[in-house]
């Protein structure tokens, strides 16, 4: 995958619970709760390591 604008939909606007992986697409992280757990511990996706 080397477009960067599908690069940016994968990995932009997504976020990681930080206390069960669940993940979560959202414009930003205010106010981002887990769907699975209710904690509001979200982290941005990091980008895949590829080459
Ligand atoms: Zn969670």
């Amino acid at each position: 995958m080397k477009d960067p604008d599908a690069e940016a939909r994968m990995h932009q606007n997504v976020f990681i619970c930080m206390k069960c992986n669940a993940k979560r697409r959202a414009k930003s992280k205010v106010n981002l709760l887990c769907r699975k757990c209710g904690s509001n511990s979200m982290r941005a996706k990091k980008k895949a390591a590829k080459k």
